[in-house]
């Protein structure tokens, strides 16, 4: 399946040996067991840990994202040099959304999920697909935040971030409905993938 390199977003970007690498100019991952204490390279993390210093306004400092990752050991095979991660078991789902030219686009769960973090005023975000190219994005936003200026901002940063995926025709839906906690784990998912694979 194609991977395409995203070309406008800051944080991270997947490379074709299939890893995701940290522009660690503006953001910082910290994989960490239960305790919060580093993971080595080559262990999957209980969790990962972001800091965003893009945003000087708003940075976001290690914030809990609940994905275990793995760090990778060595320099990564395809010439890159920024750290390089995969995220091992996660609770967030991988979606599979429909380009325009008929091809199926994967889009990893963190790098999408922290485009949206991004937007200030945001408290919580959640994008469930509901179709092969619809994105229903649910924002509680935070209290006395402009709810309406945070949906502009935040599908605003989702539509560049799918446009440099070459996916211009999916659409962001806003939702009435807030983020929702799963029904079964109790867990929260900020990426959700109704489709059947
Ligand atoms: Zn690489």
């Amino acid at each position: 399946m194609l991977m395409r390199p995203p070309s406008s977003h800051p944080l991270a970007f997947d490379c074709p040996r299939g890893w995701l690498h940290v522009n660690s100019d503006w953001a910082i991952l910290e994989p960490v067991d239960a305790d919060f204490r580093p993971t080595p390279p080559g262990e999957a993390s209980h969790t990962v840990l972001l800091s965003n210093l893009a945003n000087r306004v708003q940075p976001l400092i290690r914030y809990d994202l609940g994905d275990s990752v793995l760090a990778k050991t060595g320099p990564c095979e395809c010439g890159n040099q920024l750290p390089a991660i995969r995220v091992a078991g996660r609770s967030d789902d991988v979606l599979r959304l429909l380009a325009a030219d008929g091809t199926t686009v994967r889009v990893l769960p963190l790098a999408i999920g922290s485009v949206v973090d991004e937007t200030p005023g945001l408290h919580r975000s959640q994008l469930v697909q509901t179709g092969p190219a619809t994105i229903r994005l649910r924002l509680e936003p935070e209290p006395g935040a402009d709810a309406a200026a945070v949906w502009r901002t935040a599908s605003a940063k989702l539509l560049e971030y799918l446009a440099g995926l070459e996916l211009r025709n999916v659409g962001v839906v806003r939702a009435v409905e807030p983020p929702e906690q799963s029904g079964t784990s109790g867990k929260f998912r900020q990426v959700i993938a109704r489709l059947p694979e």
